[in-house]
């Protein structure tokens, strides 16, 4: 825990320099320097160096979040006030009133006296002095964080008792608040050095146990990082991954608040892969998803949904051959800067950028909506204690503790309601939940819950779950368990159609003069609803009697089965038919318009027709042949120069088509990770996605731009997307 920490002035102007070259802008920071360096002058650390090495060092810390000029100059300055009993009047008149406001809030905060009962009281009082200065300027807590954080760094001069009392403070206050800011990196040094002064005796143990386990995990972690990156470039994907190690408080939190074993947590090794756009992260994760085997609820989606703290990536925990556990995060370069650096990367530096303070303030309010509840000017007259309470139950906490009649503690994510509840009890108490007492009171099953409310449910053994559910319930855990359920009350009516699929199979097959017999026979019918992904035949009939799946690409596909079976004759005879056939396509739109070869033939941009579309042609002055789909609005209204025109049989070989879907789901998480995931399962390339939530009725619509080969192609994909979880519909759109 001994870091020496020597900025000096050279180091510090360096690293200045580093990001800032405006003129205007480096004297300011050289008159701030040299003001406090003379102000100073006389006055000591407790290690026994000059004071100004203080400041330097809080600076010097700004610096490295690429800090604006003024917060530098305020970071030099922020202990000139309290320290130097410089007045307004002066300071004002040698910097500004903008820096003054900074730094007298930076001491205000530093100066609330305790004389609280008890220390939480005390903390809590300074939790709220912090936040409200935060919420008029963000500058102000940087600035008060990284001087903790060079104070922390120097506890070691201090008395025993102070030490303990600060690191106490710093753990409890100035590290959440890092946290809420996404100051990550600053986070944990402010956790380990509190964890060191609080608790030395176990902050060895760890810190020796994981010396201990160095070696033999960056030798694992290694070969792991060998692999993938192998596996990345034979990709083509750009990319970098390095192996990442947990800090020791982290640790230490999870052995306690988790009840993990020390090994448990050491064994998930952590790796972090950084790679260029948001959709490489995707498939980064979607090609290390094929090639290890993930575990199951593990998966976060944090690109989709952010987390309050802006924070963004992929996790996933994989095991691999050997058996060892990974831990990987993939992002891009921006969202791991966000990462370390949280709201400090969203606003540093740019040079001949004009700064805007309100602006600034405004941006960072609209990022981290949670700090507009501190913009009410009666909180400023709310009791500390009570407001302490309303910061850790609607910011701090995203969890929150409901209790059964019992006592027994069942932890939720905040928007829970009694359904979740029932479940995370038990599955067959959630089946059979028909009502719900609140702390003894009567409500609807939506009422959201809060922590502290005891939960008391109504069961009547007969009842049933509810699809509705689906739509009110928080967590995946209900709604997969009420899906479970009606999956299986859909298989019995399933069964009940399963009959006309297969009566429509039979006169298709007799209408086309194909032998029913042979081609309607149970392992043909298993081995196609395997390969379009169906759970079984039942599901395949089924989705054929609710036109579900479009019968010609069942036949197709029944018929094709049999292809293998060809004798060699055959199959050489097909092919100079096939040969015959190609001489006829005119364009490489694969479109045949009967009788006329020399006609030039695009495929309409308005309806973007697929190989297999029904599809009519429309003669242009002097353009040739426009092909649209049938249904195309476009078409609808015309009567005169259209003309039939026909797919070719024998299409190019890898002849793509853009189609464009729109679906419609329930909000979750990582829903459009599973879409993309099926989208790239399926060999379609994704062009294009946008989601839109409506927040109404919290469902989410998504628009995708896919590459395909054919109709058959598409509703395959369809249909295998339908079956994502919480998705409700699906529709092919025209643009
Ligand atoms: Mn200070």
């Amino acid at each position: 825990m001994n870091k020496k920490f020597a900025v000096t002035k050279e180091i510090f102007f360096k690293e200045v320099s580093s990001y800032i070259s405006d003129k205007k802008a480096l004297s300011l920071i050289e008159k701030a320097y040299f003001y406090v360096e003379d102000k100073h002058k006389t006055q000591k650390r407790n290690s026994g160096e000059p004071y100004i090495n203080h400041l330097l060092n809080v600076a010097y810390e700004a610096c490295l979040l690429k800090s604006n000029p003024k917060t530098i100059a305020s970071a030099l300055l922020h202990d000139v006030i309290e320290d130097c009993k410089v007045e307004k009047e002066e300071f004002v008149k040698e910097f500004d009133l903008e820096i003054y406001n900074i730094v007298e809030a930076v001491t205000k905060i530093g100066k609330l006296k305790n004389d609280f009962k008890d220390e939480r009281e005390y903390q809590a009082a300074n939790h709220r002095k912090i936040f409200l200065a935060m919420a008029k300027d963000i500058r102000v807590i940087i600035v008060k964080l990284l001087d903790r954080l060079h104070n922390m760094r120097t506890l070691e001069f201090m008395p025993v008792e102070k030490q303990k009392r600060i690191a106490d403070e710093t753990l409890n206050v100035y590290a959440p608040i890092a946290h809420r800011l996404g100051l990550a990196t600053i986070k944990n040094e402010l956790e380990d050095l509190s964890f060191f002064y609080l608790d030395l005796d176990k902050y060895k143990e760890i810190a020796k146990l994981v010396e201990i386990k160095k070696n033999e995990r960056d030798s694992q972690v290694k070969v792991m990082i060998d692999d993938i990156s192998k596996l990345l470039t034979e990709k083509s994907i750009k990319f970098r991954i390095f192996g990442r190690s947990k800090h020791l408080y982290s640790i230490h939190k999870k052995m306690t608040t988790k009840h993990k074993r020390f090994d448990e947590i050491l064994d998930l090794h952590a790796i972090r892969i950084i790679t260029e756009t948001k959709l490489n992260c995707y498939e980064i994760l979607g090609y290390i998803h094929a090639f290890y085997k993930p575990i199951p609820g593990r998966l976060k989606d944090y690109i989709a949904m952010p987390k309050m703290n802006m924070y963004q990536s992929l996790h996933t925990t994989i095991v691999a051959d050997s058996g060892r556990i990974f831990e990987i995060q993939i992002r891009t370069e921006e969202m791991d800067s966000m990462a370390e650096k949280g709201i400090a990367a969203h606003w540093s530096y740019k040079e001949g950028k004009k700064y805007n303070q309100k602006s600034e303030q405004e941006s960072i309010k609209k990022e981290l909506a949670w700090l507009t509840v501190f913009d009410e000017e009666n909180l400023e007259n709310e009791n500390a204690t009570s407001f302490m309470d309303y910061v850790s139950n609607d910011v701090f906490k995203a969890n929150i503790y409901a209790l059964t009649p019992k006592g027994r503690v069942i932890d939720l994510p905040a928007g829970s309601i009694p359904i979740d509840f029932a479940y995370r009890i038990h599955t067959e108490i959630g089946h059979q939940t028909v009502g719900s007492k609140v702390n003894g009171v009567l409500v609807p099953l939506n009422t959201v819950l809060k922590t502290g409310d005891v939960v008391e449910l109504l069961i009547d053994k007969k009842s049933k779950p509810s699809e509705d559910w689906l739509k009110i319930c928080k967590t995946n855990n209900a709604k997969n368990r009420i899906k479970s359920y009606l999956t299986k009350k859909d298989l019995e009516l399933k069964q009940s159609y399963a009959k006309n699929g297969e009566n429509i199979i039979k006169e298709e097959l007799r209408k086309r003069d194909l032998d029913v017999d042979e081609f309607l026979k149970v392992d043909k019918l298993e081995e196609l609803s395997k390969n379009l992904q169906l759970s079984g035949v039942t599901e395949l009939l089924y989705r054929v009697a609710i036109k579900d799946i479009n019968i010609i690409t069942v036949i197709d596909k029944l018929t094709k089965v049999k292809k293998a079976d060809l004798d060699l004759e055959q199959l050489s005879i097909n092919l100079a038919k096939a040969q015959n056939k190609r001489k006829k396509v005119v364009s490489k739109s694969g479109i045949i318009v009967p009788g006329i070869d020399t006609l030039k033939i695009n495929l309409s941009s308005c309806c973007s027709p697929i190989y297999g579309d029904l599809v009519i042609g429309y003669i242009t002055k002097g353009l040739g042949v426009k092909v649209h789909r049938k249904n195309c609005p476009k078409i609808k209204e015309t009567k005169e120069r259209l003309i039939d025109v026909y797919w070719d049989e024998y299409i190019e070989p890898n002849t793509k088509f853009e189609a464009n879907i729109k679906i419609t789901s329930i909000d979750r998480n990582f829903l459009v990770t599973d879409l993309i995931t099926v989208v790239s399962q399926h060999k379609g390339v994704l062009l294009n996605i946008s989601s839109i939530l409506n927040r109404e009725k919290l469902t989410v619509l998504t628009k995708m731009t896919i590459v395909i080969e054919s109709i058959s192609h598409l509703e395959n994909l369809i249909a295998n997307l339908k079956k994502v979880n919480s998705v409700i519909e699906i529709e092919r759109v025209f643009k």
